[in-house]
């Protein structure tokens, strides 16, 4: 009979944890040059053995109490994912490696190929965007796609060895979910909301961009989501005081957690966009942003901003179970709420300045946004579980392409099918928050008014629900909160008012 000592297994695996994250914050922190994330996970190695995949499975059958067999299933899930990304370490630090050296030439110059999104989002003229577009296409296809390829076949076979029929089944078992269900759920809000998105969308699109929806592409939402026309209210001077005042007004005062380490300083290669590392919880959390303005900036800060709160006023005596692993719905959750503030016609106003009529637009744009978000994740997931269903690679980037397309009714690239592909379903996460939140904001509104984020009773509850860490999934918090788990229809029918009323 194999044996593990499990107090032995759960301080390791939160060194592991608490290391990797460290890494990631110095290395996108511009603190350090290299990611050497193998090197963690060689030292870790044992951790994420098929023998203890076994026995942890094993025991969770057996589990004592219900507390038991929910922190052994969110173990199982810790070793399981560990153990495929573990096999393919090497694979995946190459494909980072090759990805920041790769580079493409616009009109003579040398543009590396991560900055292309940034590029492609600030470039008014259509032709050049489609350009830039194209030859980073180049690039996934010669240089990425043949490692990504080896990347997602490891991955698949993986799944096999383990014992299930394909990397499908493997993590519904992993998460305990059916994804046909969330298919499902999400299918109706595709055909609930196609007539208000081809419209609405299609229209805002013609005006802004001069772009028909038929004429347009992937690369075109980018440019599109940047909205410089808003830039004067987003200034990057701003922007973390706007985000301390914001908690401040809800009673969480940044200048009194000094668990939450503000990382704000201009280096070189530090990530463009805003990030949280939890290195530990609730004790040592980065929250790393280095402000250029524009609402995408403001959305990216509240977002990140709402995951280091939540970890920041978790219950330091929870078990590490609960404060480290979990369902990340809940977390994406909460970061969904503060960014979402930026859908609140009165916090543009208030916190921003923004004169009522502008703030109207805002935020009628805002949700036409998050609309084509909604309807591009029920088309990754719907193509993600065509991927991963155990039948091989082969033809799947024709089925990328008509899938996404299809959904957001913009020209995908074929060429994009291995790379737009979520790690472990993480899509499903997103797509659950956004249920989650948007019936937690239905909670809110009825409870605190539309101001909730005003009020220091608001905070209270906050506090409370963020001090459970993970341990509760979003249904168990909805079910405390009188709902019968999670409901699509507040997401749908609170979206379709939002950009029909805007009107
Ligand atoms: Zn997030």
């Amino acid at each position: 009979m194999l044996n593990i000592n499990m107090e032995k297994y759960r301080l390791d695996a939160q060194n592991f944890l608490s290391e990797l994250d460290k890494e990631y914050y110095l290395h996108y922190a511009g603190l350090k040059e290299d990611l050497n994330t193998a090197n963690i996970y060689n030292r870790y190695s044992s951790l994420f053995s098929k023998d203890n995949f076994k026995v942890i499975t094993g025991l969770k059958k057996s589990a004592g109490s219900d507390n038991e067999a929910k922190k052994l299933s969110y173990l199982t899930r810790f070793c399981g994912e560990g153990l495929i990304e573990n096999c393919a370490k090497e694979l995946v630090d190459r494909i980072g490696e090759n990805e920041a050296k790769a580079a493409i030439d616009i009109e003579g110059r040398q543009v590396s190929y991560r900055y292309c999104d940034v590029l492609i989002a600030n470039e008014p003229d259509k032709a050049k965007r489609d350009l830039i577009d194209d030859k980073r296409t180049e690039v996934t296809k010669n240089t990425l796609n043949p490692l990504l390829y080896q990347y997602w076949e490891s991955m698949h076979n993986q799944a096999k060895e383990l014992g299930f029929p394909s990397y499908r089944k493997l993590f519904e078992f992993l998460k305990g979910q059916d994804f046909s269900l969330l298919e499902g759920s999400m299918d109706g809000l595709l055909e609930q909301t196609e007539d208000i998105y081809m419209e609405h969308f299609g229209n805002l699109l013609q005006n802004e961009l001069g772009i028909s929806l038929q004429n347009s592409r992937r690369s075109d939402f980018a440019y599109f989501r940047r909205a410089a026309k808003y830039d004067k209210y987003f200034k990057k001077e701003i922007l973390v005081s706007i985000f301390k005042d914001t908690l401040f007004q809800m009673g969480f005062d940044l200048e009194r957690q000094p668990n939450i380490i503000f990382d704000v300083g201009e280096r070189k290669n530090k990530s463009p966009r805003a990030f949280c590392a939890t290195v530990k919880v609730p004790g040592e959390i980065y929250l790393v942003v280095m402000p250029k303005g524009g609402q995408d900036d403001f959305e990216a800060m509240f977002h990140e901003g709402g995951h280091a709160e939540h970890f920041a006023n978790t219950d330091e005596n929870l078990d590490f179970e609960f404060k480290f692993l979990g369902d990340n719905a809940v977390t994406e959750g909460y970061a969904f709420m503060l960014e979402h503030l930026m859908q609140s016609a009165s916090w543009l106003s208030g916190f921003l300045k923004m004169a009522p009529d502008t703030a109207k637009k805002f935020v009628y744009f805002s949700n036409i946004s998050k609309l084509w978000f909604l309807r591009r994740y029920a088309a990754k997931l719907k193509y993600e579980l065509i991927l991963h269903d155990g039948k091989g690679l082969a033809g799947r980037d024709e089925i990328y392409r008509q899938i996404l397309g299809d959904a957001v009714m913009m020209r995908y690239s074929p060429e994009d099918y291995l790379k737009d592909v979520d790690e472990g379903f993480y899509c499903t996460n997103y797509i659950r928050a956004w249920i989650f939140e948007a019936q937690l904001k239905d909670y809110l509104h009825r409870k605190f008014g539309y101001e909730w984020f005003a009020q220091k009773k608001a905070g209270s509850f906050l506090k409370e629900i963020w001090s459970y860490g993970q341990k509760y999934g979003p249904e168990e918090v909805l079910s405390q909160l009188d709902f019968k788990g999670l409901d699509i229809a507040y997401l749908v029918e609170n979206l379709k008012e939002q950009i029909s009323k805007s009107d």
